[in-house]
């Protein structure tokens, strides 16, 4: 499997209107340049709200996340389920520590 940008095939539907339609539309897709898809990255910032205590948020579409026991990551959370954002590894940070980040106040 091979993903293709598909607004490249318009053009080329465009200009092979008289061609047979369907060897047409087979020959449009491979021709069509292979693609990486590209997911939109985030992470899970730790806030501390003092009447509810501790929610998470979206670091791409900032949605507040509140979790029953534990951490998104504790819950399995990889991918933001309002944006659909994939979550850095907490374990895999950079600087090593593997920490959620801590905005809120009181912390
Ligand atoms: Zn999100």
């Amino acid at each position: 499997m091979r993903a293709i940008d598909a607004d490249a095939c318009e053009p080329y539907f465009y200009e092979h209107l008289d061609d047979n339609a369907m060897a047409g539309a087979l020959n449009a897709i491979s021709e069509m340049p292979t693609i990486e898809p590209q997911r939109k990255k985030g992470t899970w910032i730790e806030q501390d709200d003092s009447w509810d205590g501790v929610y998470y948020e979206c670091s791409a579409c900032g949605e507040p996340w509140t979790t029953i026991d534990g951490t998104p990551w504790d819950n399995g959370m990889h991918f933001c389920p309002n944006c659909g954002a994939e979550m850095e590894d907490q374990d895999r940070n950079e600087d090593g520590n593997g920490a959620v980040a801590v905005l809120g106040e009181g912390r």
